[in-house]
């Protein structure tokens, strides 16, 4: 089969590609195993720079680059551009913290010298979604990189272009080959990179199913894993939130990349007194949203990535009207080109329907009427999944309730669930496990060596300790890592 490129607005196809040989898996593969021998070598004042260099990159690049997206996934342009200079935002904060973060942790454990080093895992592999093809990318790819990690992705069949995109951006921010690699395969050939001794991790973002594919494989294998899965996280609303300013933030909730994120909020739990009102005024937001041609700047829906992920959708909302639910606007896919589904309410949705329990990945919200406190932490907590939750209260008790009983990864209070480079992401239960950005996620793919010296060696001699502040201090400032880094950094200029 081959690797399609498909712009979803209007279903034709921009390119097409040939999966990877296993043979030329197995060449790339090589590439990196010997990329991380040499990469480990880089001082990692050398990677800040280059990091640097290709956050610059995407800013002077964002029009273009959004532009790919728009088109190969359908991401309204707005959004595609901030997606961009979200990715050079994580680019600089790993550059900037990433010697913070590495640094050797000292351990008061009695007479003896303890610390902990943190060292690179190897050759990670990233199994990545399309629904935002490089903020999921640079999200892994930034703290691996700067942890001395090399990276392999296989990113979704349907954004070929970005994966390639990606690769070209890394390389000429200047880090050595093989440091980053996007291979062009099938879900199929996963098992073939994974299984390969030279692969020592894996992180995956995107569905339930596979997750636990590649996991079970990773565990078979005692490699380590990292899943960031699915979530139908629940947008809570009591008696003491600010209506107009909730309202407003749960329709931007709910239909953020056209409804296509982990996070978007999905169930909306609201309290008994002012549910009625709530209600009307969500529909009316839903019904206000901009839904059409992603290229246009004031287009706030697009279409969905796929004709698959559009049908899928389609066959949720008739499965839960069929179930009894109630329809209080759209439920319907658009008639025309392109995937496009109308952003949708539902209550009514019964607790003991199969579409109860999925995730709903398209601009479809299923309201739900909350008696108090108690009712709202068991329906929020009565899902498969476990990624965030959206409350508003102004309530203190009611936050502390919701802060401590709430079972998923992040709760944000009087916030719509958000990621930012500072703060851990990452699930519970179905949700997956481990976390991505911040500290956290860098240690995932990290080695924490228990280091114990309980005999000081003797004093090495002036030449000996040079070569090896050049060769192996991960935070180099010596002079002539900085004069390498500077040839480097001439070479590599952006073009425009
Ligand atoms: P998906 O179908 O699971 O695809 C994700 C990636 O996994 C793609 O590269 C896909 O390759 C690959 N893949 C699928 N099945 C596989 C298997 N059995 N073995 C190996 N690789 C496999 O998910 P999606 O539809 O693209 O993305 C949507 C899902 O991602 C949603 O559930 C969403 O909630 C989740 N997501 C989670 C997060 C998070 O941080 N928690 C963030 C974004 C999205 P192909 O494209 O070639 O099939």
């Amino acid at each position: 089969m081959t690797i399609q490129s498909v712009n979803p607005a209007n279903g034709q196809l921009l390119r097409s590609f040939t999966p990877l040989s296993d043979q030329a898996l197995i060449e790339k593969i090589g590439i990196a195993d010997i990329g991380f021998a040499s990469y480990a070598e880089v001082p990692l004042a050398h990677r800040a720079l280059c990091m640097r260099k290709l956050a610059h990159l995407l800013e002077h690049e964002t029009d273009d680059l959004a532009g790919l997206i728009t088109a190969e996934m359908g991401k309204p342009i707005a959004a595609a551009r901030a997606e961009i200079v979200k990715c050079a935002g994580v680019c600089r904060y790993y550059a900037e913290y990433a010697a913070h973060m590495l640094a050797p942790e000292p351990i008061d454990a009695g007479s003896s010298e303890v610390y902990v080093r943190w060292d690179p895992l190897g050759v990670v592999l990233a199994v990545m979604p399309w629904n935002f093809p490089f903020w999921q990318v640079f999200r892994f790819l930034a703290p691996a990189l700067m942890a001395g990690n090399v990276g392999l992705l296989k990113h979704a069949s349907n954004v070929p272009q970005c994966a390639l995109a990606i690769e070209a951006l890394v390389r000429r921010a200047g880090f050595p080959r093989g440091t980053f690699q996007s291979l062009l395969i099938e879900a199929s050939q996963v098992e073939t990179v994974l299984a390969d001794e030279r692969v020592a991790a894996v992180t995956v973002t995107g569905s339930e199913s596979a997750g636990r594919a590649i996991a079970a494989q990773a565990g078979w294998l005692v490699k380590k894993s990292v899943l960031e899965l699915g979530g139908s996280d629940p947008f809570i609303v009591m008696d003491s939130a600010d209506l107009e300013v909730t309202v407003d933030a749960a329709v931007r909730a709910r239909c953020i990349n056209s409804g296509q994120s982990c996070i978007a909020a999905k169930r909306f739990l609201v309290a008994d007194g002012i549910y009625d009102e709530f209600e009307t005024r969500f529909v009316a937001g839903m019904e206000a949203m901009k839904i059409g041609n992603p290229t246009l700047e004031e287009t706030e829906i697009g279409p969905l990535a796929t004709s698959a992920q559009v049908e899928e959708l389609e066959a949720q909302v008739q499965a839960a009207i069929q179930a009894g639910a109630r329809v209080l606007t759209g439920g319907r896919r658009m008639v025309g080109d392109g995937n496009f589904y109308g952003p949708t309410v539902l209550a009514g949705v019964p607790r003991d329907s199969a579409v109860y329990r999925e995730e709903l990945f398209g601009p479809v919200a299923m309201l739900f009427r909350v008696g108090d406190v108690d009712e709202a932490i068991a329906v929020a907590n009565d899902t498969p999944f476990g990624l965030g939750a959206s409350v508003w209260t102004r309530n203190y008790l009611e936050q502390q309730r919701f802060t401590r009983e709430l079972n998923c990864g992040a709760v944000f209070i009087n916030a719509p669930v958000a990621s930012d480079p500072r703060i851990p992401f990452g699930g519970t239960k179905h949700s997956g496990y481990g976390r991505e950005l911040s500290a956290a996620g860098m240690r995932e793919f990290l080695n924490a060596k228990t280091v114990v010296v309980s005999e000081q060696p003797v004093a090495p001699s002036h030449e000996a300790a040079e070569e090896h502040v050049v060769r192996h201090d991960n935070n180099g400032h010596s002079e002539r890592a900085l004069h390498h880094l500077r040839e480097l950094d001439d070479r590599t200029l952006p073009v425009k």
